[in-house]
């Protein structure tokens, strides 16, 4: 065999080992399917540590063994352990930040101890069963709903689904087709990738709460219009309301305007925590946009791990 063939054999085989590693870590969402390779970064994500491998055109061999163990010198860590401490503290900081910022804001408007309360004293807090209650009224309150257009084009209206009493929620934009069949939240290819992305940092589906902007699927899947948004949202905000999540995550840039009422690129809302009515929001890519465009998935690999870390500082400050 000659010299090349070997090399190119040995680094194959680290490659595999990589592979297998990250699989085994329940972190092999984030590669590119079609190249097998993991996902290049976007660009949005150069304010965090490099991805341990980039991507390779299909059919080449990648460019850098992606965790030489027989190559690397032993008295230096390996990049991707350099990498991942970089991570570390990068998110600690970003959890730091972020509470410094939920203290501020509490201080700031204290009437809103209670999220959505508008005077000083707070409204005993619902517990589960009594969440699911009020989760199961609200929704035979959105089943015949005809505030919108909306309603003429729908199979049925899609609610959300998950724990009434969750400290996660995420939003996503509007059911599509599969969701708008079976009355479920993210049931199609998106919802899908959803469900791997958050096993992937711990999370069971009904563990957290999922719905979306709009309770009914436009046509096409087009974007929502604003009247549309106008009617729908107060059924969010009540749900929002009910459940008194510990921390938000929108998904994609569509949710992320709405709720927080900005025209903020994604890039810049992913960069920082915003607030809705008191909760601490974050924003990431929407998983179709990841399937479309596999490259961000190493970017929202980072948002999540970000976001599990929020949520584990906040659980734990209960
Ligand atoms: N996309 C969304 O935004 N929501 C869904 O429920 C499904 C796809």
């Amino acid at each position: 065999m000659s010299p090349e063939r070997d090399d190119l054999n040995s680094f194959l085989r680290d490659y595999r080992t990589y592979i297998e590693q990250q699989q085994a870590e329940g972190q092999s969402w984030y590669f590119d399917e079609k190249s097998e390779a993991p996902a290049a970064r976007s660009r949005e994500a150069a304010a965090t540590p490099p991805a341990p491998v980039t991507k390779t055109p299909r059919g080449a061999p990648p460019a850098q063994p992606a965790q030489p163990a027989q190559r690397t010198q032993p008295t230096q860590p390996a990049p991707q352990a350099q990498q991942a401490q970089q991570f570390e503290a990068a998110c600690a900081a970003f959890v730091a930040n972020t509470l410094a910022l939920i203290a501020r804001h509490k201080e700031t408007v204290p009437e809103q101890g209670n999220i959505f309360s508008t005077s000083v004293e707070e409204p005993p807090a619902l517990d589960r069963d009594a969440k699911t209650v009020a989760l199961t009224e609200l929704a035979a309150e959105v089943t015949p709903c005809r505030q919108c257009k909306l309603h003429e084009g729908r199979t049925q209206t899609v609610f959300g689904a998950g724990n009434a009493d969750a400290n996660v929620v995420l939003i996503g934009e509007a059911p599509g087709a599969e969701e708008d069949r079976q009355g479920l939240p993210f049931v199609g290819r998106s919802g899908q990738l959803l469900t791997e992305i958050l096993k992937a940092i711990g999370f069971a589906r009904d563990e957290v709460y999922i719905c979306n902007i709009l309770k009914c699927r436009p046509p096409g899947n087009r974007d929502p219009e604003a009247d549309e948004v106008q009617a729908c949202e107060p059924y969010l905000q009540r749900q929002l309301e009910i459940i008194e999540p510990r921390v938000i995550l929108c998904l994609g840039r569509t949710a992320a305007h709405t709720l927080l009422g900005t025209r903020a690129s994604l890039g810049q809302l992913r960069e920082s925590v915003h607030f809705y009515a008191g909760i601490p929001v974050m924003a990431t890519f929407h998983p179709a946009a990841l399937l479309r465009n596999p490259h961000w998935k190493r970017s929202t690999w980072d948002d999540v791990r970000r976001l599990r870390a929020l949520h584990d500082a906040l659980a734990s400050d209960r």
